[in-house]
Order: C-alpha cells, then structure tokens, then sequence
C-alpha cells in the first residue's frame, strides 16, 4: 500500500524542445529523490540520440531570427528575465532544496548569484561593443565584430542546478547564440522552471531547450555536427573527457572539472575569524561546492588553537531538512554519494589520518545526512587528502613554514579556488603571486569572483581556455570577424599585384 502512494507521488520529468514539454520515448529514466526523507519524487526521461538531434534542430531553426534580433530588444528581454527570477525565486528554492538537499537560505543566495549574472548580461549591447581604427591606411578603416556561434549546448552538474547553467545560457543567449542543456539528472526540475520561466519573459520558441539525460545524452551533444561550442560543468574524469571528444570533433570547449581547494592559515591570523570562516566555507551545503573549502593547511602554531576553534563550534551546526528554517546544513544528494563520502571517514584512520569529529554518528535514520566531519593529520599520499570528497569532511594538514603550505597547494593536482588568512598584507600579497589557483581568497573562504569578473580554475579543474561567465564568457561564445574597408573614387582605381601595405 505505502508502495503505491509513494509511486503515484512520483513526477514524471521531461524535455523541453522547441518552447514546450516534450516527454521522452526511450523508456529509460533515473530517480529523483528528496534527499531530507530519502524518497522518490520524480522520474526525469533519459533522452535518445533523436530527442537530443531534435532539441539541436529545434534551436538551430531558432538561430537566424534570434541572431538577428536587436541588441536593444535582447537586451530588453534580459531585463524582464532579471524581474521574473527575482519575483520567483523562493518558488526555485524550494525546488532546488526538494530536489538537491541544500538549506533554504543558500538556495536563495544560489538563485541571487545566478541572478547577478542575468543583471551582468541585461549590459550585453555594452558588452558586444567592438573597435574601429578609422584610416589606418590612407582612406581604409579597420573595425572589429563578434558573432554568436550558433547552437551551443551546456551539461551541468548537480550541486547548482540553477546558477551554474546560467553561467552558461544566460552569456551564450545574450550573444545571439540559441542554447541546449543538459542538467543533472539527479536534480533536473529547476532546468524545467527555468525554461517556463524564460518563455514567460518572451524568449522565443527553440532559443532555449533542455534534453534530459545521461551520458548518451552528453555524447550526443559532444558529437553532434551542428553543435558548435560546449560548456561544462562536472567531475575532472568527465570534463577530461568532454573536452577531448567536444574538441576533437571541431568543437570550441570549456570543460570545468573538480576541486581540492586548500585555505592556509599563518600564525599571525585571526583565529576566530579563520575557524568561522573553515566551518562556514567546508560545511555549507554540505561541502557540495566546487569552492567548498576542504583542507585546511595550518601553520606553525596556527594548529593547536585554530583545531580547538573548529571543533568547538561544529556541534552548534544545526543539520536538518532544509527547508526547517533552524537547520544550516542540509543532506547529501544521493544515498550513494552519502555512502561514498562516509567510506573516507571510516578509512582515515588506517591511513594515519585521526577523526577528531565523526559525522557518521547521530544521523537521522531517514534522507541522506552525514552530520560536520573533521579529520586532523591529513597528508599527501592519502586518499582523504588527494581525493574530492564534496561532503561535510574538513581535513587539517599541519605544516611548519608558509613555503610548505604553498607547496601543497601547488602539488595540488587541481588549482580551482584556494584562500590564505593572515593579517599580514606582505604574505598576502605573496600568497597571490605564489600560488597555482584560478581564484584566490584573502582572508575570505570562498573567492567566487563577482559577475564582472570571470570564473574558472587551473590545472584539473579547468580544460579549456576561457573561464565561464564575465569577460571571458562573452569572449567564448562569440567570434571574431576584422572587416578592412574603403570607399575610395573608382577613377582612381587600378590594378596591383603587389601584397597590400599599410601606407
Ligand atoms: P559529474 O561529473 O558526475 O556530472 C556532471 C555532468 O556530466 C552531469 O550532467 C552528468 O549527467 C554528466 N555525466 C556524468 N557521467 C558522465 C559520463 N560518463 N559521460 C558523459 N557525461 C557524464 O559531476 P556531479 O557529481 O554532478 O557534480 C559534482 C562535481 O562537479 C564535483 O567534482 C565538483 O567539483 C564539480 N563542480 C565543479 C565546478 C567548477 O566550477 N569547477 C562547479 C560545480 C561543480
């Protein structure tokens, strides 16, 4: 009898296509879960090679008329995008805590980041601008231009269902360009929210479309011929991965990968500040960010106090279902990824490693918690230290000098964000120069560069050459064309073999 209830509470998920629902034909499909009672809510349809084919056709029907729209008219249609996700976004948070786990607050502070780079694109006639050399040579002038693409697609993660697919569309649709995604299947309802919402605001038909799905969904895309540039947002084996196939099928690529993102802690620092800022920056959602903060690198005697300060303030850490106002810290996404993320703790102290809080213990028996773990002595070589973990594990690396730190996050095979504490301007700033990672913080956990700026790691955590949204996200989804040009007499017009020469 609970059996089915519980089914016929199951919504079914599917694609959408050319401006409406469409739902899938493969007869395959994933579970979707509400990861606070451990619960299937949802079925999301995996797609077929024809539905992804039909979602490219559909958005490249879509892109003649959408080029040629005016800058004006794009830009208006930015602005009530910005209006109606400001207007709606507590009704996308509680979608996204439903389906993700994450607390309802920094759903919200999710929603608003994503938003800031709606209201970044809303300047996209200022953003297109080009240059113009007038007489660079005698009666010719020289100016710039950048064009849209043509259909670019994106494929998404699942710990930013909203924010980290408008990094992408939001640039890629300013631009003139139309847009496939791929978002996670763990937690695909907000893709479906946010296409409704960009149909209301009056997008056009085919601009924006969302096939559901797996790899066979990704790959489609990857080798799609029409398809002419990809983002991506994931693990390193699968961004490696894109990238290679997206690029060696002609494709232009920005595949971001994954994160080790170390904060080091001088002696000199605020100690109370730094330990708020470890256990805000390594348990917020559930350590499920990309600029989650996973070690901690303590030097000198920075350890004895800042371990004492951590771990006095994680049992105030209210761990609950994210939508109990109270609670700071909801579940993990999945059952197996709550799985996998405990199999660190459990092997840690085999490695050498010592549990100094274990987040196994005093979970809810329903939903998917592992309560704020933290692991002292953690050290390369270990899986704890040299693995993603993306749950609520802080590792505490103790080192003697500020070169040893720097070395471990240069050894770092990722180099996304990384964060330094000090009150000493003249280490900072050497911090900044020294270290190997995309985004630096000083004195703040979590550098995600504001929408002006853009975002992207080095190493492993970044293939490609173009960091996503800002600057560098316009730069990726357009190309640039140089038009030379004269308007001279046609009497004095003649014929010259001659390479032509700046005179
Ligand atoms: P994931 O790599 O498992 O999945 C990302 C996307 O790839 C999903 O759409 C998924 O369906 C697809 N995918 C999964 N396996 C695939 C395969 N074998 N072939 C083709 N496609 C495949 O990542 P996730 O678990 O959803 O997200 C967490 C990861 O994302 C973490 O590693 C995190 O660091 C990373 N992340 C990075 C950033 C960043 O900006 N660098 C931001 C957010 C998340």
């Amino acid at each position: 009898m609970a059996e089915t209830v519980e089914a016929r509470a199951v919504t079914r998920i599917s694609h959408w296509i050319g401006g409406r629902s469409v739902q899938g034909t493969s007869g395959r499909s994933g579970a979707v879960y509400n990861p606070a009672t451990g619960r299937q809510t949802g079925a999301v349809d995996f797609s077929t090679v024809e539905e992804v084919d039909a979602a490219v056709q559909a958005a490249r029907r879509a892109f003649p008329a959408w080029r040629a729209t005016s800058l004006a008219k794009r830009a208006e249609l930015f602005f009530r995008i910005r209006e109606l996700v400001h207007e709606r976004r507590e009704e996308v948070a509680r979608i996204l805590v439903s389906e993700h786990g994450k607390v309802f607050s920094d759903a919200l502070g999710e929603v608003t980041r994503g938003l800031e780079v709606i209201e970044y694109c809303c300047g996209l006639p200022t953003l297109l601008k080009s240059e113009y050399s007038e007489q660079a040579s005698t009666g010719i002038d020289v100016y710039s231009i950048r064009q849209p693409l043509g259909v670019v697609a994106g494929i998404t993660p699942f710990n930013f269902p909203v924010m980290v697919p408008v990094w992408m569309w939001a640039p890629a649709i300013a631009c003139g360009n139309t847009f496939v995604l791929k978002p996670s299947e763990k937690d695909p309802s907000a893709s479906l929210w946010t296409a409704e919402l960009l149909a209301e605001a009056g997008l056009p038909d085919g601009v924006f479309n969302v096939v559901m799905g797996d790899k066979i969904a990704v790959g489609a895309l990857l080798e799609h011929p029409d398809v002419a540039a990809v983002s991506f947002v994931g693990s390193t084996p699968i961004a490696r991965h894109v990238y290679e196939t997206a690029t060696a099928s002609g494709k232009r690529c920005q595949a971001l990968g994954g994160a080790k993102n170390h904060m080091v802690v001088l002696p000199d620092a605020d100690i109370e500040m730094a330990a708020d800022a470890a256990v805000s920056a390594g348990y917020g959602s559930a350590g499920e960010r990309c600029m989650a903060v996973s070690m901690v690198v303590a030097v000198g005697e920075a350890a004895e106090p800042l371990l004492a300060a951590i771990e006095e303030r994680i049992p105030k850490v209210k761990v609950g279902d994210g939508m109990d106002p109270e609670s700071e810290m909801g579940p993990l996404v999945t059952r197996e990824h709550r799985d996998r993320v405990a199999s660190y703790v459990e092997g840690a102290p085999d490695e050498g490693a010592t549990v100094v809080v274990d987040g196994r213990q005093g979970v809810p028996e329903e939903g998917f918690f592992l309560n704020p773990t933290l692991l002292d002595d953690v050290k390369p070589g270990m899986r704890a230290y040299e693995e993603e973990i993306f749950g609520p594990v802080l590792g505490v690396a103790r080192v003697d000098s500020y070169e040893e730190a720097v070395r471990l996050v240069n050894e770092s095979p990722y180099g996304n964000g990384t964060a330094i504490f000090t009150r000493d301007g003249g280490a900072a700033r050497r911090f900044q120069f020294d270290v190997q990672a995309g985004m630096v913080g000083i004195n703040v956990p979590i550098p995600v560069p504001v929408a002006y700026y853009s975002f992207g790691g080095w190493k492993s955590s970044l293939f490609g050459d173009r960091h996503v949204y800002g600057p560098e996200g316009i730069d990726f989804y357009t190309r640039g064309k140089v038009v030379t040009s004269r308007w001279p007499d046609p009497a004095t017009s003649k014929i010259d073999l001659g390479f032509p020469q700046t005179r």
